[in-house]
């Protein structure tokens, strides 16, 4: 038997990782501004372009956020998504989106029922905002992911649940990134009507047909993913 060495871990994640400790370590508050990229560069003993990439990284995970010409400032020091090694594997992952979108057939039907239990009033009139918002973008022609994220993130706050909503978003996050780089196009008509019987079950209290209202429509994401090659300009379908 033999036993390959360990990999030298990879210079861009090192960078993140002390990234991530220097804004989790107290000194520094959500809003407030790390020192420039020439200072940080010099403080952790890399180049820029290692540094850059590291953010970058970290304005993906919702962590900090970089303003052109004004610098980078906290944004959540917990970050919206777990942690990049669990990214990291899924998207090293072969066939990922189709694994994605299995496991989130699984998940978000029972997280739509919850929901309809748990959904505060308040929460529910942003879910119906989050639809409106849909309409408009698709009335201006415009891809509906990042409405599409929002709207499933929000049921996902409905259920309650730290764990469930943090591997929700995480998934989302993934299969946008997967999404925009292999998919183009929508089919926006069915995913908002679809959005909008979710919505309805929601509204009604009736977990019985939220989660049948979620599974009907990730199995239209399924099917339509795999009816859609990636390199077809006909268009492909927001979950
Ligand atoms: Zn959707």
């Amino acid at each position: 038997m033999t036993i390959s060495p360990v990999k030298k871990q990879k210079l861009p994640d090192s960078v993140v990782d002390r990234l991530l400790e220097v804004v989790r370590s107290g000194q520094f508050n959500t809003g407030d501004r790390l020192p420039s990229e020439r200072v940080l560069a010099v403080q952790l003993g890399v180049s820029r372009a290692s540094l850059r990439d590291a953010l970058t990284r970290l304005e993906m995970l919702g962590v900090l956020e970089v303003r052109q010409g004004d610098g980078t400032f906290v944004c959540s020091p917990e970050g919206r998504t777990l942690s990049l090694p669990f990214q990291g594997l899924l998207r090293s992952l072969p066939q990922t989106a189709q694994d994605l979108l299995e496991f989130r057939r699984i998940l978000e039907p029972e997280a739509a029922a919850l929901a309809a239990e748990r959904a505060t009033p308040a929460q529910i009139a942003s879910l119906q905002a989050c639809l409106r918002q849909q309409h408009v973008t698709a009335a201006q022609g415009l891809r509906l992911s990042q409405d599409d994220i929002a709207f499933h993130t929000l049921i996902a706050q409905m259920v309650g649940n730290t764990v469930i909503l943090r591997v929700l978003e995480t998934l989302q996050q993934v299969m946008q990134d997967l999404r925009s780089r292999t998919l183009p196009g929508q089919y926006p008509e069915i995913t908002l009507r679809e959005h909008t019987r979710i919505l309805a079950a929601i509204g009604n209290r009736s977990p019985v047909e939220a989660r049948q209202a979620m599974a009907d429509h990730l199995e239209t994401v399924v099917r339509t993913a795999v009816e859609t090659p990636s390199t077809s300009s006909k268009g492909a379908y927001d979950a």
